[in-house]
């Protein structure tokens, strides 16, 4: 069986989420392989991480010429690898670094590339959100190897015995992969949330909030999950637009949405309706959310998110 490469996501070692995602989906078209671009010291920790989630093989790409850079330099060790294992897909993380990866390598060794994919079946056939969530399609490369970003969320990791052999890497780095330098930067302040990107759940709040996100921000916090909101908030001033949902700001995919005093214009669902279960908490019964929901509450959010949380807590 051939194998399918992986990009790890992590920070400092700490592999995220997504990366046990890509590997069940994985699975799916081959012998799943991780690949883990950061300190050679740190590959024996993510090996034992990544085989419970059915790597066999983990692949360490030492770090020292690629980190201080933008993504080139991570592209050229890819394509490296590629090169090296002619691997039957390679599966990237969605984020903005990872699509860049994708396009980068995608070009250099001649393949197809297929962003944002919300499934990923048997035979490499992908499903996408596209034209701001109007329509969804399934796309397939026809060309050279498939590289593949999948959104978070995309799959239930699912745990499954790999033998994680560790093998090392040694990339060569070319000095044009190294003319963008990262000259600062600087970890975000945690919240104690999950990230919005890859949280299971999610609880975004409109201009129905009034500004006052604080029921939004309880319900998140009583379900584990992560604060969204839509435009108008974010354009009101009252929430930062890292929080922002839709065509022009994040798109999420989470198990479990919830709007509260959202009207659900195309643009906000642009951002979130590939999410598996919607429930919607607007005042007026004729919200355009209602149409795409699974479960709606016709309700001040102002009464109906604090009832929710308590019943939450109570369990
Ligand atoms: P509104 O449309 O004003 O809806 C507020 C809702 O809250 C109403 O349905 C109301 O019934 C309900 N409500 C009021 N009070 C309560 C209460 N107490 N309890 C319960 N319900 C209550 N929007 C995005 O969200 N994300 C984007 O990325 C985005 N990108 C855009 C890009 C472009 C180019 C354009 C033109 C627009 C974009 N928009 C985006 C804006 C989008 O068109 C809508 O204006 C925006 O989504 C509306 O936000 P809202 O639903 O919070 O506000």
């Amino acid at each position: 069986m051939s194998e399918v490469l992986v990009l790890v996501d992590h920070v400092d070692g700490a592999v995220r989420k997504p990366t046990y995602e890509l590997l069940t989906i994985a699975a799916r078209l081959g012998e799943p392989s991780a690949v883990f671009i950061g300190p050679s010291a740190q590959g024996a920790e993510v090996a034992e991480k990544v085989k419970k989630y059915g790597a066999q093989k983990v692949y360490v790409v030492d770090d020292t010429e690629i980190k201080g850079y933008l993504v080139a330099p991570k592209a050229e060790a890819l394509q490296q690898l590629a090169e090296k294992t002619s691997p039957a897909a390679i599966l990237i993380p969605s984020s903005v670094e990872g699509k860049e990866i994708g396009a980068r390598l995608a070009i250099k060794i001649g393949s197809g590339l297929i962003t944002d994919a919300v499934d990923v079946e048997d035979g490499g056939v992908t499903t996408q959100s596209v034209f701001a969530g109007n329509y969804t399609v399934k796309s397939k490369v026809t060309q050279g190897t498939p590289i593949i970003t999948v959104k978070p969320n995309s799959a239930a990791p699912q745990e499954a015995e790999g033998a994680g052999t560790v093998e090392e890497f040694a990339a060569t780095i070319s000095d044009v992969a190294k003319t963008a330098k990262i000259v600062a930067s600087q970890p975000r302040k945690s919240s104690g949330r999950p990230e919005l990107n890859e949280a299971a759940i999610v609880v975004a709040g409109g201009r129905g909030t009034g500004g006052d996100f604080a029921p939004v921000e309880g319900l998140a916090d009583a379900l584990g999950g992560a604060v969204g909101a839509s435009r108008a908030a974010v354009d009101s001033g009252w929430i930062a637009h890292t929080f922002q949902i839709g065509q022009t700001g994040k798109t999420v995919s989470p198990q479990l949405y919830i709007a509260a005093g959202i009207s659900g214009a195309i643009q906000h669902r642009a951002g979130m309706q590939t999410s598996k279960t919607i429930i919607a908490v607007n005042k007026d019964e004729e919200a355009p959310i209602f149409e795409l929901v699974d479960f709606g509450v016709v309700g001040d959010l102002k009464s109906v998110l604090p009832t929710a949380t308590e019943k939450v807590t109570e369990r």
